[in-house]
C-alpha cells in the first residue's frame, strides 16, 4: 500500500506538489492525524507513527494518476476535455457584482442564487487577506460570497510596501476542515481544475468531506503565477506600469491589468513563464473538466464569463438561476456562439495538455529531477 511516503518520493521531491492541500484534509478529517501542513502550506508528517498506511492520501493527489476511470465515472469524463452539455456566455444581473467581478461575476451570481435559495449553507471561496494576498475561505454569508469576487489587487497602496510574495494561488481544498468543524453539509467549492479534481478522486472512493460538496465550480486555469519582489519589479518594466496604479487583474490568453485610470496592459502568458509555480507547468487541464461548471474569460467578450456546463447538476443550478440571477446569452440570437467558444477552449486545452506532456517527458528523461 502506497503512502505519504510514496507522496514525498513520488510528488513533493520533483516538484509536483501544488499545495492543495487534500492529503493532509483527508488524513485529519478521518482523525489519523499524521499530516500536518508547515507555515508554507508545504504538507509533511507531523506524527508518522499515527500513519496507519491506509493509502487514501496517496489515491487522492491529484498528481497521482491513481482511480482515473472511478473518478472519469464520477463526473462523466469524456474526451477531449470532459463533458459538455451546453456552453454559452452569461453574466450576472446585478451590476454591483459585475462591477467586483473578475469577468461576468456569473460564478459569485450563482453561489449567490444558491444560497438564497436554500440550497447550500455555504461556499468554499477566495477572498482577499493583505493588498496582494489571496487565502482560501469558507464563506457563510450572502455578503462574504459577495466579498470574495474578483481577481483583485487592492489599489489603496502599491506592491513595493510589501515583503511578501504575491501568489496567484489558493489552497481551496484547506477549508474542508472548517467545514467539518462548522457541521456543513451543503457546500459549493470554487476551484481551479487541480482542486476539482482532488474532489472528485474523494468522491470516487466515498469518503469525507466530498459529500458535503454539493456543487464543483471550476475556473478555466493557465497557470498560477507567483511574484517576489524581483520579479514583480520585472513585471512593471515588461508591461509599463506601476503597482500602485493597478485597479485589477484578470488572466485569461494573457496576463491583462486594468490600471486606475482605465487603461490596459496586457503580457503574454509566454513571457510569465518563469514566474509560474513550478507544479503547473505539468498540469494538463485547463478547462475545469470534472466540474460540474466551468468558467472562464476566454471567447467572450470584455464584461462577460465563458460559462461549460457539464453535469446535469450544473445544468440545472444554472438553469434555475437564468433570469433570476444570471442574464445568460440567448442562443437563438447568437447560433454560432457555442461553437465558436468550443473552439476557443479545445485550442487552449490542447496547447496546455502538449506542453504538460512535453514537461513531463523532459522529467523523466532527466531521471525524475526537476529543472534547476
Ligand atoms: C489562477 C487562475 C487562473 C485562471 N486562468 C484563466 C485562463 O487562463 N483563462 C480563462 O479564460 N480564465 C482563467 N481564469 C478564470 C477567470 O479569471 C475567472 O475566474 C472566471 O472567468 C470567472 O469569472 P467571474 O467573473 O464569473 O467570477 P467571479 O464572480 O469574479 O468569481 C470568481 C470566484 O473565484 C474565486 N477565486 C478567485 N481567485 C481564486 C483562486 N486563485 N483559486 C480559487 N478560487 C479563486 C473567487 O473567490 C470567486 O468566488 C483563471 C482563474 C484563476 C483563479
Ligand atoms: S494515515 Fe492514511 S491518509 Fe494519513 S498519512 Fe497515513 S496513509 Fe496517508
Ligand atoms: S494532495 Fe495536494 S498537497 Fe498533497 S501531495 Fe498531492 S498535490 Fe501536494
Ligand atoms: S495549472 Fe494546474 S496545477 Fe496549476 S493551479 Fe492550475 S489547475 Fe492547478
Amino acid at each position: 500500500m502506497k503512502t505519504f511516503q510514496n507522496l514525498i518520493e513520488e510528488v513533493q521531491t520533483p516538484g509536483l506538489c501544488h499545495h492543495c492541500g487534500g492529503c493532509v484534509t483527508f488524513c485529519t478529517a478521518i482523525n489519523y492525524g499524521a499530516l500536518a501542513l508547515d507555515e508554507k502550506g508545504i504538507p509533511h508528517f507531523s506524527d508518522r507513527a499515527k500513519c496507519i498506511e491506509c493509502g487514501l492520501c496517496y489515491s487522492i493527489c491529484p498528481e497521482i494518476d491513481e482511480l482515473r476511470e472511478e473518478t472519469d465515472k464520477v463526473a462523466g469524463w469524456v474526451p477531449p476535455m470532459g463533458r459538455i452539455l451546453e456552453t454559452t456566455v452569461a453574466r450576472a444581473k446585478d451590476p454591483v457584482i459585475r462591477n467586483q467581478a473578475t469577468d461576468g461575476g456569473v460564478v459569485t451570481a450563482l453561489l449567490i442564487h444558491l444560497f438564497d435559495r436554500g440550497h447550500i449553507d455555504g461556499a468554499i471561496v477566495t477572498r482577499q487577506t493583505g493588498p496582494f494576498q489571496r487565502a482560501p475561505w469558507l464563506a457563510t454569508t450572502r455578503q462574504e460570497i459577495f466579498d470574495a469576487a474578483g481577481f483583485y489587487l487592492d489599489s489603496s497602496a502599491g506592491m513595493h510596501h510589501f515583503g511578501h510574495d504575491y501568489s496567484t494561488y489558493s489552497p481551496s481544498v484547506q477549508e474542508f476542515r472548517p467545514m467539518l468543524q462548522k457541521g456543513l453539509r451543503r457546500v459549493a467549492m470554487v476551484g481551479t481544475p487541480c482542486q476539482i479534481k482532488a474532489v472528485r478522486k474523494m468522491e470516487a472512493l466515498g469518503i469525507v468531506p466530498s459529500d458535503s460538496i454539493r456543487y464543483t465550480l471550476g475556473l478555466f486555469c493557465s497557470g498560477n503565477f507567483h511574484f517576489g519582489e524581483d520579479q514583480r519589479r520585472e513585471l512593471e518594466q515588461m508591461g509599463r506600469f506601476a503597482w500602485e496604479d493597478v485597479r485589477k487583474v484578470n488572466l485569461k490568453d494573457e496576463l491583462i491589468l486594468v490600471l486606475n485610470t482605465g487603461e490596459r496592459r496586457t503580457l503574454p502568458l509566454e513571457k510569465l513563464a518563469a514566474f509560474k509555480r513550478y507544479a503547473c507547468h505539468y498540469c494538463s487541464d485547463y478547462a475545469a473538466e470534472y466540474a460540474d461548471i466551468s468558467f472562464g474569460g476566454i471567447g467572450a467578450d470584455e464584461g462577460w464569463t465563458t460559462v461549460v456546463t457539464r453535469t446535469p447538476f450544473g445544468r440545472a443550478i444554472l438553469a434555475d438561476a437564468r433570469g433570476q440571477n444570471v442574464e445568460i446569452t440567448d442562443p437563438k440570437q447568437k447560433p454560432d456562439l457555442p461553437k465558436h467558444l468550443q473552439d476557443v477552449i479545445k485550442a487552449a486545452s490542447e496547447r496546455k495538455k502538449q506542453y504538460a506532456q512535453k514537461m513531463h517527458d523532459a522529467l523523466v528523461a532527466s531521471g525524475g529531477k526537476p529543472a534547476a
